[in-house]
């Protein structure tokens, strides 16, 4: 599928329980329409392996499986959304993950609708996948610390046990994959998370997918998804001038 040139995309927003795939298809949507990703889950990883303040905070409570507090998050995300690379758009991976987030980042939105004239009302995506598959999906996941290719047990083991195909290094299980973290995870989407999708179905912004489906056919549905909404809203755009 051939990659696009910079148009302005908006904010896509991905949603799902760990292990839906989110990290995977926010880098193909990355790669598509030439925008960056903001993963929290990693930009949070990067913090602990930094060992900053809010890393050392934060590193009990992902051990935990359970959620950084939403005052922490605001910080490192209204950051990243005020830099120039982020003016066409963007995919956000992992956030907002609570209603308290949902209608904090509607709020930054409108106060940068201000700042450009240009309304973004996001796209927001859910990847559907049931629980069985999920936790299949999540104990078999590995990725390479060397190039971050990632891997699953299960379903895409590399040619050599454990180790990287492209590079031949030892493959790594992220501590919060271990069984008895999925389930605080799992369950803090549950109770915390699944409020964000209710939050975008009542302002009837949210679309559905089916995540058992193959990475490319996914990325294709997705593609087409994001593609009515930028349309749609350039219509929009259109009938008020
Ligand atoms: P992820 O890589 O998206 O599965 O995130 C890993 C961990 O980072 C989660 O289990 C949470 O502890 C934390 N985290 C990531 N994003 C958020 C967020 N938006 N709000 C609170 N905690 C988060």
């Amino acid at each position: 599928m051939a990659e696009q040139t910079a148009r302005t995309i908006g904010p896509v927003i991905l949603l799902g329980p760990p292990g839906s795939g989110k990290g995977t298809q926010a880098k193909r949507i990355a790669a598509h329409y030439s925008i960056p990703q903001i993963s929290t889950g990693d930009l949070l990883r990067e913090h602990v392996s930094r060992g900053t303040a809010l890393g050392r905070e934060a590193q009990a409570v992902m051990a935990r499986g359970e959620l950084v507090p939403d005052e922490l998050m605001y910080g490192i995300v209204a950051d990243r959304l005020d830099q120039p690379d982020y003016a066409c758009g963007y995919v956000l991976d992992g956030f907002p993950r609570t209603a308290g987030q949902a209608g904090w980042l509607d709020a930054f939105l409108e106060r940068q609708f201000f700042e450009k004239s240009e309304k973004w009302t996001p796209v927001v995506i859910r990847l559907d996948v049931d629980y069985t598959q999920l936790l299949l999906r999540l104990t078999g996941r590995r990725s390479c610390p060397t190039c971050g290719r990632i891997y699953n047990v299960h379903f895409q083991p590399p040619r050599v046990n454990e180790l990287c195909d492209l590079d031949d290094s030892k493959l790594i299980q992220r501590e919060d994959d271990r069984e008895e973290v999925i389930r605080p995870r799992l369950d803090a989407y549950e109770v915390q998370t699944k409020p964000v999708a209710e939050y975008y179905r009542a302002r009837g912004r949210l679309v559905a997918v089916n995540a058992d489906q193959a990475v490319d056919e996914l990325a294709a549905q997705i593609f087409g998804i994001i593609d009515s909404h930028v349309a749609e809203r350039a219509g929009r755009g259109m009938t008020k001038s």
